[in-house]
This record gives C-alpha cells, structure tokens and sequence, in this order.
C-alpha cells in the first residue's frame, strides 16, 4: 500500500484532511477538529491533492473545486491505511472531545493523526460530527480525567483527620 503516491504518505494533516473529506466530513468540520481556521484547512487539502498527483485548483475556485479535485483520490483514502496507528484508539470521551473540536495542542494531533489512520475511529468522528455534539456532553468530555483522583485523595485526607481527631 505505501508508495511515493499513497495517502500514507502524506503529513498528518493533509492525510486527515483527504481521509476525512473522503469519509464525507465538510472540511468546516475538519477544521474544527483541527482547531484550525477554514482556509488552513483548506490548504492541507490542496496539499493532499498536489502531493497525490492531482491539480488543486486556486482558493477562488472555492469548495466545489476543491472537492471536484479531490474526488479521484477518494478510493485510495477510503482504502485500509498501510499505516497502523501508533496509538490506541482512545477512550469514548476522549474520542467525543476531539469530534467537538475540544481537543488542542499534543493530544489533538496525537489523536487527529489516529483518527486519520483508523478507519473505526474516522467512522465515528464523522458520525459524531454528522449528528451533532451536544455541549455538555463536549464539555464534560473535554475537563481533565485527573479530577476524580483529585477528589480520592480529599476524601482519603479528610476520612485520616476525622479518624486522629475521634481517637
Ligand atoms: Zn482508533
């Protein structure tokens, strides 16, 4: 599957960007994925097409034409990625924080580049995305996981106080 024109060959972004337009996310979604601006991603589409061989029309052209360029690489970014993630697919609220755009900085791209190379995971990002996200659901999704260890180690501080003061 990996040659010098397969979507495996791509940077992260532009691999996202094509696997995921190909997987039928409007590329405002994937921006939001991305915490990026529209035009950027865009631009890492149009680089998924040049690099691919194809001839990305000019921004002016708008969307229709971007997609019109894309369409022939579909079938290779639909393809099984000849890359296996190096990552875990990562647990459900993790998976919901990215799909909400609520994911920045080394966890976003960590988990954007599974997504892009995890069929299952794109699925669900685009289902997610396609039904709509609901912001408490995101919002729950996205605070820290360390708060529960957090709350343990009070409980387990108060519980010892209580304890010495009743001895
Ligand atoms: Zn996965």
């Amino acid at each position: 599957m990996s040659g010098p024109h397969s979507p495996d060959e791509l940077a992260p972004e532009a691999r996202f960007a094509l696997r995921a337009a190909a997987a039928g996310l409007p590329i405002d979604d994937a921006a939001t994925v991305m915490r990026l601006d529209g035009a950027t991603a865009r631009k890492h589409l149009r680089t998924a097409v040049r690099a691919l061989g194809g001839s990305a029309p000019p921004p002016s052209e708008g969307d229709a034409g971007l997609l019109a360029a894309a369409a022939p690489l579909f079938p290779a970014a639909r393809a099984a990625p000849g890359r296996a993630p190096s990552t875990p697919c990562p647990a459900p609220d993790v998976a919901t924080a990215l799909a909400a755009g609520r994911l920045d900085g080394p966890l976003m791209l960590a988990e954007m580049e599974h997504t892009a190379d995890c069929p299952a995971c794109l699925a669900r990002l685009v289902a997610e995305r396609a039904q709509g996200i609901p912001p408490e659901a995101a919002r729950a999704a996205a605070a820290p996981r360390t708060i529960w260890p957090a709350v343990l180690v009070v409980a387990v501080v108060i519980a010892v106080a209580a304890w010495l003061a009743l001895r």
